[in-house]
């Protein structure tokens, strides 16, 4: 567990709002409960459980909104998120989040993202590298001579919801190209798999396409032919899950060659694969199709990186060196430019000495 800790790591699939530690959550809900907003023993319990099946995510992600929806506490998770995944080793993390309108609280997406970008930007105890800061053009290994002090690159991926209108959709897209030198690089597509039509994103992915922007979609969470066709014909820069496939997709995803962010204790506990054992993991390694471990929520699921890639070694029977391969190779599969993969290079490159 410690040598997992101590690779150094990229983080493909986070979502900001799952992301969040349960003590900040717990000190929300204190809050709202002392402002009468929620009641705090109605939803102590919630957070803290361990083990939730799809159903709960689902219902959980309505009450973390309730308590993180406003400019300022946004900006503290996006801060204290980027501090945990540095904390492990995570040297480059791409941060997913739905940019949210709610009237009520005076927020549009263009405000909510910019509470984002001001959570990233006020990170203190570690060098986060954001697109528009003057570090992002130095090379990590560059940087200070404090080697105590974690660095890491932090970019944004911008979420459609399955609840959202194409018109909706296409304005994430917009908001992203505008938020370019903001450090967004990519566009998500998430939400609750058993609601919407994939005919209503596609517009706004076909945009993102025509605009550059790379695209990441959450396939096959739910057994539906017809979508993950559609999605495997979209041609995604990458995959996320891709759990309930049949053996036509399986062969059509290994031939496509889209790289799959694999979330094993998300899938497990959310009901998209049987067990741990036999996780759809075993045979994308095996067939060598580009794969990276990734969290999905490491609050809402208990976990981080590092334990994640334990749990593929101890599950799979992994090597170090395989390990290591794994994490190296997570490289080639991130959406920002060919100066920071060059410098990822170079840091898994110096930690292959100082690891052994
Ligand atoms: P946010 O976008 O608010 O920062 O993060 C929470 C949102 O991410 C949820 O409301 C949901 O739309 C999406 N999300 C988080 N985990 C999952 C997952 O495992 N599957 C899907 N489909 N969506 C998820």
């Amino acid at each position: 567990r410690e040598w997992c800790v101590a690779l150094p790591k990229v983080e493909l699939h986070a979502h900001l709002n799952g992301s969040v530690r349960n003590s900040t959550l717990l000190e929300l809900a204190k809050e709202l409960g002392d402002k009468g907003v929620i009641v705090l023993e109605d939803v102590k319990d919630v957070i803290m459980k361990n083990d939730r099946c799809l159903p709960e995510c689902v219902r959980l992600f309505d009450l973390f909104h309730i308590l993180t929806t406003d400019h300022d506490t946004v900006t503290r998770i996006a801060k204290e998120v980027v501090g945990d995944f540095a904390a492990e080793n995570v040297v480059y993390l791409e941060i997913r989040t739905t940019p949210k309108n709610n009237e009520a609280k005076g927020i549009t997406k263009r405000s909510y993202m910019n509470a984002v970008v001001k959570g990233h930007k006020s990170v203190e105890d570690v060098d986060a590298l954001l697109n528009n800061e003057k570090l992002s053009c130095t090379p990590m290994s560059d940087l200070g001579g404090d080697t105590k002090r974690k660095k890491i690159y932090v970019r944004l991926l911008l979420s459609i919801d399955r609840h959202e209108t194409t018109s909706a959709a296409l304005d994430t897209v917009n908001l992203a190209m505008e938020m370019k030198d903001q450090g967004v690089i990519g566009i998500d597509l998430s939400g609750n798999p058993v609601i919407g039509e994939w005919e209503t994103y596609l517009p706004a992915l076909e945009h993102a396409k025509e605009l550059g922007i790379p695209t990441t979609i959450h396939c096959g969470e739910v057994p539906n032919r017809k979508e993950i066709q559609a999605m495997l014909d979209f041609c995604p820069q990458r995959l996320g899950h891709v759990c309930c496939l049949d053996d036509e997709e399986w062969k059509k995803l290994k031939s496509s060659v889209i790289p799959v962010e694999i979330c094993l204790t998300s899938n497990v506990m959310t009901g998209g694969t049987p067990s741990l054992e036999r996780h759809h993991f075993a045979d994308l390694y095996n067939a060598k199709h580009p794969l990276s471990i990734c969290t999905d929520d490491c609050g809402l699921f208990s976990t981080s990186l590092s334990n994640e890639y334990y749990l593929a070694a101890s599950t799979f029977g992994l090597s170090k060196t395989e390990l290591f391969r794994l994490a190296q190779g997570a490289v080639e599969f991130v959406f920002a430019d060919d100066e920071v993969k060059k410098s990822l290079r170079t840091v898994f490159e110096r930690a292959a000495h100082e690891l052994g």
